[in-house]
């Protein structure tokens, strides 16, 4: 076999085939190629690679084939035209903004999004000009009511950290796109395995690699899906100039991880499920916040959106009478893991646990955490691959026994 794949084939296929081309030698696994440079046929190519008038790799900087092979992939499996791979997510999210927005352009997001990409939104691209609107996740007359003439870009994630609030991609698109402006979905926590952002209308999706695509914890990614045009003639410019480029080890580790992601993905969100259910009667239990619980706000919506899956993130507050007792019997339950991570990344295949109000959400005031519903016993789990009994015995351990605490 030889040459490019033929066409319609189906995402499965394209998660363990879609990359470039074999070397002369003939692999059968994808090379990784650890090369900053590029040695130019002859002067008259090398100077058309630079003008951009012919295909080529020319810098580290610009392309690497490792990191094109990642690109290819994950396009392949979002279902867009090109991709473009970044040093993690947040610096996709940076080479998004930089690339698309200018001083006086303006900008909606939820006001439920990763944290980072908020502050970068809403502080760092402010001091260039750029304005903002958070609103809640989930109003769609909200977003519809934050548009302005300047509004360029929507910004949505779903579902978020570490509530699992689910927007509706449809809706939002609608208003973006008529409004004139782009909407982006960071799609980290689905995936494409559970939820293709553009075949309900997105234009960008916006990917943190460090999470599932990579799946077992071990390096830093990102990445924007778009078409073609948008990747070459707006991403690919500034990112030659910025160097938020990915390292080609860490494309290769991620290309891998894309390999087994439906895999993951469908036993670890079966487990989350099961878990999520347990959860909801456990009587130390005041909520579980999971999108496939019937008892999640956005139930309906999250299983039309996400393949009828919930994906592998679930949240739950213990039940307390005050913030400090809700703090306390938290921080107990974390304390007594002997299996499971105390950890803030998500996405690995080692069950990791956090305690948002003093780690992702800390820097909020108390009311402003209350506002976003991130209270003091809230512990998110980020399911990974150990036996159901095991996690279940490693969260009893504190569950059973908070009445030994004050
Ligand atoms: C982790 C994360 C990011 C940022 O990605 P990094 O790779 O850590 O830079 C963005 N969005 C979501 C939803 C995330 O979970």
């Amino acid at each position: 076999m030889a040459g490019p794949l033929p066409p319609g084939l189906h995402p499965d296929t394209l998660a363990v085939r879609a990359a470039v081309e074999r070397s002369p030698f003939g692999e059968n696994s994808e090379a990784l190629y650890l090369t900053s440079g590029y040695v130019q046929p002859d002067a008259e190519s090398s100077a058309r690679r630079f003008a951009g008038e012919e295909d080529g790799y020319t810098y580290g900087r610009t392309s690497n084939p490792t990191v094109t092979s990642l690109e290819q992939r994950l396009a392949a499996m979002e279902g867009t035209e090109a991709a473009m791979a970044t040093a993690s997510g947040m610096a996709a999210v940076m080479l998004m903004c930089f690339s698309l927005l200018r001083a006086g352009d303006h900008v909606i997001y939820s006001q439920s999004m990763f944290g980072s990409t908020m502050k970068l939104i809403g502080s760092e691209f402010a001091r260039f000009g750029v304005e903002s609107t958070a609103v809640p996740q989930t109003d769609v007359d909200a977003w519809r009511a934050a548009v302005r003439p300047s509004t360029k870009l929507l910004f949505a994630e779903t579902p978020t950290n570490p509530l699992t609030e689910v927007c509706d991609i449809a809706a939002l698109a609608d208003i973006a796109h008529k409004a004139g402006a782009l909407l982006c979905v960071d799609n980290c926590f689905a995936t494409p395995v559970l939820q293709r952002p553009v075949t309900l209308g997105a234009d960008i999706v916006m990917h943190s690699g460090t999470k599932f695509l990579d799946g077992q914890g071990r390096v830093m990614a990102g990445a924007l899906c778009a078409p073609e045009a948008m990747v070459r003639e707006k991403f690919l410019p500034v990112q030659k100039n910025a160097g938020m480029v990915l390292s080609p080890f860490n494309a290769w580790v991620v290309l891998k991880g894309l390999e087994t992601l439906k895999i993951r993905l469908q036993a670890q969100s079966a487990a989350t499920l099961a878990l999520a259910q347990w959860l909801e009667q456990h009587p130390a239990v005041a909520r579980v916040h999971y999108p496939g619980l019937p008892s999640h706000p956005q139930h309906t919506l999250a299983m039309r959106q996400m393949s009828g899956v919930g994906g592998a993130v679930l949240s739950f507050d213990v039940k307390a009478d005050s913030p400090q007792q809700a703090r306390a019997r938290a921080f107990h339950v974390l304390d007594e893991l002997q299996v499971m991570s105390l950890c803030t990344n998500l996405g690995d295949t080692k069950t990791l646990l956090a305690h948002p109000a003093s780690t992702s959400h800390g820097k909020l005031t108390e009311a402003q955490r209350q506002a976003a519903g991130i209270g003091q016993g809230l512990i998110r789990m980020a399911v990974g691959l150990e036996h159901a009994d095991d996690i279940k015995a490693d969260l009893l351990r504190g569950l059973d026994t908070l009445n030994t605490i004050s």
